[in-house]
C-alpha cells in the first residue's frame, strides 16, 4: 500500500471549530498542526505589547523583524504558541487581543511576513494548517481543503465556552460583536479576503459534534493519502 504525504487546509470564518477540527485530525494522521491564527494573534499581541502605531508602515516593518513565533508540543501533547521564546498560548486568546488582530492581520507587510514562515512550516508536508487563506493563498496546490461555517449563534456559544474552559467568563454579546466584525474585515480587507477556494469542500458544523466532523475530515483525508499515486 503507498501512502502519500499530504498538505491539508482548513478554511473558514470565526469560532467555527477550525482549529478543534484540525488538531485532532492532525493528532489522529500524526501530522503536524499549524494554527495560524495564533501566529496573527501572536503578531497582535507584540504590537499592543510594543505599542506598535498600525499606521506606520517603517514601525511595523522594525516590530516584524523583532518576532519569532514558534510552536512548541507541551508534556500534554499540545502545540503552543511562542512568541520570542516566551509560551503566550493564553494571552493570544484573550478579547484584548481578539479585537485587534482582524486589523493587524489585514496589513499587507504582516500577511507576507507570515505566509512565508507557513508555507516553510508546510514545506516537508503531513501537515494541517487552519486559518483564512491556506487553501486560497498560503497552499494553492494543497491536496485536501476545507471550508467550515456554522450558524453566528452557535459559533458565539461554542467560542464562549471555550473562553470559559480556559478562565475567562465573557458576555455572550462581547463575543457575538466580536464574531461579527472580525468576519467582516476577514472578508472585505485587501489581502488575502477570507473566502472558499474553488475546489474546497465545504463543511457546515451547525448540527453537527466535533467527532462528526472530524471523522468527516479523516475520511476525506485518507481518501487522498490511500488513492492512487
Ligand atoms: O483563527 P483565529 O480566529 O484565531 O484567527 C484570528 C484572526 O487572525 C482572524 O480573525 C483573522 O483576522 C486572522 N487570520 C488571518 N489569516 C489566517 C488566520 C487568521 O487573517 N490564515
Amino acid at each position: 500500500m503507498n501512502f502519500r504525504k499530504i498538505v491539508i487546509a482548513v478554511d473558514g470564518y470565526s469560532a467555527c471549530g477550525k482549529s478543534s477540527t484540525a488538531k485532532a485530525v492532525s493528532a489522529i494522521l500524526g501530522y503536524r498542526y499549524i494554527d495560524s491564527g495564533a501566529m496573527y494573534r501572536a503578531v497582535t499581541l507584540y504590537f499592543l505589547d510594543h505599542h506598535v502605531a498600525l499606521s506606520n508602515p517603517k514601525e511595523i516593518a522594525r516590530a516584524l523583524k523583532k518576532v519569532d513565533i514558534t510552536f512548541r508540543i507541551n508534556s500534554t501533547n499540545k502545540s503552543e504558541t511562542y512568541l520570542n521564546g516566551l509560551n503566550v498560548d493564553k494571552p493570544i486568546r484573550t478579547m484584548r487581543v481578539s479585537e485587534l488582530v482582524s486589523q493587524v492581520s489585514a496589513i499587507r507587510e504582516v500577511r507576507i511576513a507570515m505566509v512565508e514562515q507557513q508555507r516553510r512550516m508546510g514545506r516537508e508536508k503531513a501537515v494541517v494548517m487552519d486559518g483564512r487563506d491556506i487553501g486560497t493563498v498560503v497552499f494553492p496546490q494543497a491536496d485536501l481543503k476545507i471550508f467550515m461555517n456554522a450558524d453566528l449563534l452557535v459559533r458565539a456559544f461554542r467560542r464562549q465556552k471555550e473562553l470559559l474552559d480556559r478562565g475567562q467568563l465573557v458576555d455572550l454579546d462581547d463575543v457575538m460583536e466580536n464574531i461579527i466584525l472580525r468576519d467582516k474585515t476577514d472578508t472585505t480587507r485587501a489581502e488575502s479576503p477570507l473566502k472558499q477556494a474553488e475546489d474546497a469542500i465545504f463543511l457546515d458544523t451547525t448540527n453537527i459534534t466535533l467527532d462528526e466532523q472530524v471523522d468527516e475530515v479523516v475520511r476525506l483525508a485518507l481518501s487522498k493519502i490511500i488513492g492512487p499515486q
